[in-house]
C-alpha cells in the first residue's frame, strides 16, 4: 500500500453540527481528533437550518419543561422513538442552547435580554432558540470556532468510500481528497458518522448536493445495522416556481409567525382536517390561531402548525383533488397579516429576512405584499444508523453515530426544530463515548487487502472511460423513480416496481463509465457516490413495503390506517454474509412507568 496514513485516536466522518460538537467533546477528552468532510470548513449543511433549535428553555412560555419536551417529541415520533434517546434530548437540550451561547452564539432576545423562543409545528409552547431565520449559521460558525480553537485536524473536501475493520471492530476509513483526486487512509481507534442525509435520492428535496447517504451505506457495508429508513420526511413547504429552484425549503418559520396555507379557493384548508390526537391542542378558528402565534397563552396552536408529515398530506390531497396553485403548489400567505400589523412589511422583513430575500431574489415576489406558491419536498431522514441510546455507538464496535446519520430520536416523524438541538446533544455524547472507546481500545489493524478492494472499485469508472454509462443519467433516473414510486403517497404495487428498477439501475452502476483525470472530476464523484444512493433507496423501499399501516411519515394508500401490530417494532435493516439485505423486526423495549406517567399527563 502506498497510500498516506493518518492517524487518530477518534476520526469524525462529517463536519455538520453533530461532527464538529463530536469533534469538541472527542478533544476535550484528551483524544487526538481529525475531521473529514466532502465540502469546505462551515459548509456543511447544517449551514442551511432556518428556523431554529428546540429546547425548553421555557423563556418565551414558563409552562414549558423538559416533560413537555419529551411529550412532544414522542406523540410526534408516534412511539416508534428510542425513548432513552428522547429523554437525553429533551433534559440536555437547554445546556447545550446556553453552552453555544456561551461559545459565542448570538440568538435573538426576549425584551429582558434572554434568550427568544418561537413557535414550531408539534411543540406545544413556542420553544426554538433563533437567530432571525439563519440559526444553522450561527450555530455552524459558533462550532468552527470553538472547534478550531480545540486544536482539531481538519480534511476538507475529503470524501470517505469505505470503512476499514478488524476482527469485528472498526479500524479506520479509506477516502480521496476532490482537488487532486489523491487516496489516503485513516486510522483510527474509533469513528463518529455525522454525515446527515439522503435527500439526494429524491428529485425534489431541500437538501445540498453532499446529502447522498454516504454514512447509511458506509456503515451498512461495514456491517453495522441501519433502522426505521421508510420514515423519510417530505418537508410541507418547498418552493415550486420556478422549475430550477423547486424543493428550496421554505421555512416552518413563516407559519410561526403568522403565516396561512390557502387553497386556490383562498380557504384555509387546514381546518378542515385535523387528526383526533391533536384536537384539543388545535384552534378551532382563525382568531385564535392568529393569537397563538402572537404569543396568547390561552389560545392554541392554529392547524397550519400541525406535524410535518400531515401538513404535507393534507397540501397533497388539495393539488390532487384541483384545488392547488397554478405550478402545482398551495398558497403560503404571510402578507395577510398586513390586517393584523400596522408596519407588517417590516416586521416579515425582519423576522424572516431570508426568506424575503430568497423569494426576491430567486422567484422575483414580494412575500411582504404576495402569497408564495409552495409545496412537500424531500426534506430528513428519520432513520438511520441503528445506535445505543446513551453512547450512541452502532451495532459495530468502535463505530459511533450522531446527528441525521444516527436513528432513534425522533420515531417516525420528526418535529422541526428537533434536529439542531439533536446535533449538539448527541454529537456531545458520541465524541464523548468514542474518546472513551478510543482510551479502552488500542489502535486496530489495517488490512491492505480492504485497502487494494476499496481503491479498486474506486477507480473502476476510468478503466470503463467514456463509453460506460453516464453517472448523471442514473442518477437522474433513480431520483425520478424515488419520487414516483417511493414518495409521500406509497403503495405496494408501486414499491414493488421500485425495487425491480432498482436490480436495473443497480446494473447500470455496474457499467458506469467517466473520462478525464482525478482532479476535481465531478463525473467521478458522482459515480462513487451512485452505489451509495442506491443502497439507501433499497432500504427505503425495503422497508416501506414491509410497513403496512400509515404512521408518521411513512403514509399508504393501500393501509391509510394505524396498526397495532407495527406499534411496537423498529425494522432494522443488515447485509447478510450472501451481500443481501435483510430487513428484522426489532422488539422496542417497554417505556419505563415514569417516562409513560410523563406522556400521559402530556395527552
Ligand atoms: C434548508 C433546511 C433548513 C433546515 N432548518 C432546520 C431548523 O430550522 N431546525 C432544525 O432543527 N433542523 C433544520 N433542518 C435540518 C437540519 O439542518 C439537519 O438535519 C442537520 O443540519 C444535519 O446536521 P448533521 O450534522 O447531521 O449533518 P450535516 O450538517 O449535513 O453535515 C454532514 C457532513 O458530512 C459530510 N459528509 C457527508 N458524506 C461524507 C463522506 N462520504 N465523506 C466525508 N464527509 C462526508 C458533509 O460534507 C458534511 O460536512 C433544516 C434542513 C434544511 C435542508
Amino acid at each position: 500500500m502506498n497510500h498516506p496514513v493518518l492517524d487518530h485516536d477518534v476520526l469524525v466522518i462529517g463536519a455538520g453540527g453533530a461532527g464538529l460538537r463530536a469533534a469538541i467533546e472527542a478533544s476535550a477528552q484528551g483524544a487526538n481528533v481529525g475531521v473529514v468532510t466532502k465540502s469546505l470548513l462551515g459548509k456543511a449543511h447544517t449551514v442551511m437550518a432556518e428556523g431554529g433549535m428546540a429546547a425548553a428553555l421555557a423563556n418565551t412560555d414558563d409552562r414549558d419543561s423538559w416533560r413537555v419536551h419529551f411529550a412532544d417529541t414522542m406523540r410526534g415520533g408516534q412511539y416508534l422513538n428510542n425513548w432513552t434517546m428522547a429523554e437525553h434530548h429533551a433534559k440536555e437540550a437547554p445546556a447545550r442552547v446556553r453552552e453555544l451561547e456561551a461559545w459565542g452564539a448570538v440568538f435573538d432576545r426576549t425584551k429582558d435580554g434572554r434568550i427568544l423562543q418561537r413557535n414550531f409545528g408539534g411543540h406545544r409552547y413556542p420553544r426554538l432558540a433563533h437567530v432571525g431565520d439563519r440559526t444553522g449559521l450561527e450555530m455552524i460558525r459558533t462550532l468552527q470556532d470553538h472547534g478550531v480553537h480545540q486544536g482539531l485536524d481538519v480534511y476538507m473536501e475529503h470524501t470517505i468510500v469505505a470503512l476499514l475493520v478488524d476482527s469485528g471492530r472498526v479500524a479506520g476509513a479509506f477516502g480521496y481528497d476532490r482537488e487532486r483526486g489523491r487516496f489516503k487512509v485513516f486510522r483510527s481507534k474509533a469513528i463518529v458518522m455525522a454525515t446527515g442525509g439522503l435527500g439526494r435520492a429524491y428529485r425534489v428535496t431541500s437538501n445540498s448536493w453532499e446529502y447522498t447517504g454516504d454514512g447509511y451505506a458506509l456503515a451498512y457495508n461495514a456491517g453495522a445495522a441501519l433502522q426505521d429508513l421508510e420514515f423519510i420526511q417530505f418537508h410541507p413547504t418547498g418552493m415550486v416556481w420556478p422549475p430550477s429552484v423547486q424543493g428550496i425549503l421554505v421555512t416552518e418559520g413563516v407559519r410561526g409567525e403568522g403565516g396561512v396555507l390557502l387553497n386556490k379557493e383562498g380557504r384555509r384548508f387546514m381546518f378542515d382536517d385535523i387528526p383526533d390526537n391533536y384536537k384539543s391542542q388545535t384552534a378551532d378558528n382563525e382568531e385564535e390561531g392568529w393569537r397563538y402565534t402572537q404569543g396568547d397563552k390561552n389560545a392554541r396552536r392554529p392547524p397550519e402548525l400541525l406535524t410535518r408529515d400531515h401538513v404535507a398530506r393534507c397540501i397533497n390531497r388539495e393539488v390532487k383533488a384541483g384545488r392547488g396553485s397554478p405550478h402545482g403548489g398551495v398558497f403560503l400567505d404571510i402578507a395577510w397579516i398586513k390586517k393584523k400589523l400596522p408596519n407588517s412589511a417590516e416586521h416579515i422583513k425582519r423576522k424572516l429576512p431570508s426568506m424575503y430575500h430568497q423569494f426576491k431574489q430567486l422567484a422575483d415576489l414580494d412575500i411582504t405584499t404576495t402569497p408564495m406558491e409552495i409545496g412537500p419536498t424531500t426534506h430528513y431522514t428519520m432513520g438511520g444508523i441503528r445506535v445505543d441510546g446513551d453512547t450512541q455507538m452502532s451495532t459495530l464496535p468502535g463505530l459511533f453515530a450522531a446527528g441525521e446519520a444516527a436513528a432513534g430520536l425522533h420515531g417516525a416523524n420528526r418535529l422541526g426544530g428537533n434536529s439542531l438541538s439533536d446535533l449538539v446533544v448527541f454529537g456531545k455524547r458520541a465524541g464523548e463515548h468514542a474518546a472513551a472507546f478510543a482510551k479502552q481500545h488500542g489502535a486496530a489493524k489495517i488490512d491492505d487487502a480492504q485497502v487494494a478492494a476499496a481503491e479498486t472499485q474506486a477507480l473502476a469508472p476510468f478503466d470503463r472511460g467514456t463509453t460506460g454509462e453516464n453517472p448523471y443519467a442514473i442518477q437522474h433516473d433513480l431520483q425520478a423513480m424515488m419520487q414516483d414510486l417511493v414518495g409521500i403517497v406509497r403503495q405496494e404495487s408501486e414499491m414493488k416496481q421500485a425495487l425491480e428498477k432498482l436490480q436495473g439501475l443497480r446494473a447500470r452502476a455496474r457499467n458506469v463509465g467517466i473520462g478525464g483525470n482525478r482532479e476535481y472530476n465531478n463525473g467521478w464523484h458522482t459515480a462513487i457516490d451512485l452505489p451509495n444512493l442506491l443502497t439507501v433507496s433499497e432500504a427505503i423501499a425495503r422497508a416501506a413495503v414491509e410497513r403496512k399501516e400509515s404512521r408518521g411519515a411513512h403514509f399508504r394508500e393501500d393501509y391509510p390506517d394505524k396498526s397495532n401490530e407495527y406499534a411496537t417494532f423498529n425494522f432494522v435493516i443488515q447485509k447478510a454474509a450472501d451481500g443481501s439485505m435483510q430487513l428484522s423486526r426489532v422488539p422496542i423495549p417497554p417505556m419505563p412507568d415514569e417516562l409513560k406517567q410523563v406522556v400521559d399527563e402530556n395527552k
